[in-house]
């Protein structure tokens, strides 16, 4: 089980990133996204994607993020360009189990570092938490993809040209 919590979105403003991280949690293998906060439009994407898409991905809203980090039962990874380079560690995490996945909008206040098992870099470099968590995810699955089960819609992969299979 792999969550993604969603820190720091500011309503208005990050409503586009915070639908994407939703989507990459999702299409590479995530379980669930939490919001810090309350987004009804991301929410509503992301679900009508899952809809027609399938799987089984959740999106939910939370308000303390402290609370969730502290009561998880499992393993607590921060994205941040500050950490240990995913690299070194994605094996010891590969066989942790459940999964709880940090990720800010915004620099993360200084106990994430502290509450999380493990503060990981993808680079050393900034960039985005969308990218940051589409290769940490890719890096745990080893580039495996994930089957989406009851789908609606699947694509049939061509070199050119757009197929897709209606159920
Ligand atoms: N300057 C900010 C900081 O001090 O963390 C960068 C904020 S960045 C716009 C938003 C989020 O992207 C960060 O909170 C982090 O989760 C993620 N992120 C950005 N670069 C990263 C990297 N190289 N490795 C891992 N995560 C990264």
């Amino acid at each position: 089980m792999i969550t993604v919590l969603r820190y720091g979105h500011r309503p208005g403003r990050d409503k586009r990133t915070t639908t994407h991280v939703g989507l990459v949690a999702r299409a590479f293998g995530a379980d669930r996204l939490l919001i810090v906060g309350k987004d009804s439009q991301s929410k509503k994407t992301i679900d009508d994607i899952s809809s027609r898409w399938g799987g089984s991905f959740e999106v939910g809203f939370v308000g303390d993020w402290r609370k969730v980090l502290r009561d998880f039962k499992g393993t607590r990874v921060h994205l941040t360009m500050y950490g240990l380079p995913v690299d070194e560690v994605i094996g010891e995490i590969r066989s942790a189990g459940d999964l709880l996945v940090f990720v800010g909008a915004e620099k993360a206040p200084p106990e994430v570092y502290e509450l999380c098992d493990f503060n990981v870099a993808v680079g050393s470099q900034p960039h985005s938490e969308i990218s940051a968590l589409a290769v940490f995810l890719d890096r745990l699955f080893s580039g495996q993809w994930r089957e989406f089960t009851d789908a609606k819609l699947r694509v049939v992969p061509k070199a050119r040209g757009k197929k897709v299979e209606t159920f």
